[in-house]
């Protein structure tokens, strides 16, 4: 498909691409929205079979942001980028200054930050071409590793699924499944674990696993296994499409709420988990913890302003309960409603 039928499909305007023969860059920067502010979002540095595909990638990527963003308050637009990685030798620290430069040319309408293939070493190199990043290194100003946020927000969002679902105010001696002992995975464990909840857990990786198991007393099972947990909540930490016509039918627990982007394969699973009775919290939604710190940044790193903005992820989940259970709809439809209100309410285009 061609690049502007793409950009139709996924209702852009434009699109920054920007190739430099020097370095074996080919880069893509998707802003797609900014009425509420600079688009921030991550940079993506992995292996393509195609431009189309990177440029797919971005497209849906930024979209996604500008939801989360506006669902969480956050004064900021939604916006990604994509490297597509060189098949053939190259010099990491000259190429990620020659993306540097060409996001400084956007004049701070795309502000960048950490995501798959990139590191914060990576956004170092960033800085020294442009300000518009996020992500560097504690000594330099920068948030460090997200993932404790994101995990913190994670299980504010569970407190505020269980108080919707059991009229309870703490986790003590909750059963929740979780999916994926990765970055946030771990630290959502530990946040559990503290407040007297009852972990198990699966990971391709039985290191991580076994690391649960020992620091937190999780139960392990097989990776099959962990969507048939009979528990109260089930927390996909993993990858994406997690819920799917697969999964959906076998699943014994009350809520869904986890870490993952993308956790519905397709819209329709949010409205099978709903005729199940399953409460399911919007991933975009409960997974802001990480973009709220990367954006504390933007106004002087504070890692206790930081946390304090993400425990807000509690009222945010419950918001969006209630409103699903006054309208009759499922939680992933409110969700996009209420970014899009608050969108609306920005003005412009
Ligand atoms: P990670 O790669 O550190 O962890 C993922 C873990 O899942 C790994 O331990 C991996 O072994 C495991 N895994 C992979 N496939 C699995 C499977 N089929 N069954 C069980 N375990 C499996 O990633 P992360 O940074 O912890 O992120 C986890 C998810 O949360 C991703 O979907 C990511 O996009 C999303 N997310 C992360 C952040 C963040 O701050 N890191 C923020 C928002 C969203």
């Amino acid at each position: 498909m061609g690049v502007f039928n793409l950009l139709s499909q996924y209702g852009y305007g434009r699109l920054h691409l920007s190739r430099d023969a020097a370095t074996g860059l080919s880069a893509i920067v998707a802003i797609h929205d900014t009425r509420l502010g600079p688009a921030l979002g991550g940079c993506r540095f992995i292996h393509y079979a195609g431009e189309d595909e990177a440029i797919v990638d971005a497209l849906r990527l930024a979209r996604g942001m500008t939801y989360k963003a506006a669902i969480t308050g956050l004064p900021l637009g939604g916006g990604k980028s994509v490297i597509i990685r060189p098949t053939v030798d190259f010099n990491r620290g000259a190429l990620f200054r020659a993306f540097g430069k060409f996001v400084g040319e956007l004049g701070g309408q795309y502000i960048t930050a950490e995501d798959s293939g990139t590191s914060l070493e990576d956004m170092e190199v960033i800085r020294t071409a442009t300000k518009w990043v996020t992500g560097v290194a504690p000594e330099n100003g920068g948030s460090g590793d997200p993932s404790p946020f994101t995990a913190l927000g994670v299980r504010r969002g569970i407190e505020a699924t269980v108080k919707f679902v059991m009229k309870r105010d703490d986790i003590a001696g909750l059963h929740v499944a979780v999916q994926g002992i990765g970055h946030v995975g771990y630290y959502l464990c530990k946040e559990l674990h503290a407040l007297g909840a009852k972990l198990t857990v699966a990971d391709v990786d039985p290191l991580k696993s076994e690391r649960a198991e020992r620091e937190f007393g999780a139960a392990i099972v097989p990776l099959d296994q962990l969507f048939t947990t009979e528990c109260d909540v089930l927390a996909p930490c993993a990858l994406g499409s997690a819920l799917n016509d697969g999964t959906i039918p076998r699943l014994r627990c009350k809520i869904v709420a986890g870490a993952a982007n993308n956790q519905l394969a397709e819209p329709r699973h949010g409205d099978d988990l709903m005729q199940r009775g399953i409460l399911y919290a919007p991933d975009y939604a409960i997974n802001a913890g990480g973009l709220i710190n990367v954006a504390t940044e933007l106004e002087g790193y504070d890692a206790e302003k930081s946390r304090a903005k993400v425990t807000k992820i509690y009222d945010t989940i419950l918001e969006i309960a209630e409103r699903a259970r006054r309208a009759m709809k499922p939680t992933h439809q409110i969700a996009d409603m209420m970014a899009e209100e608050r969108l609306s309410r920005a003005g412009g285009g």
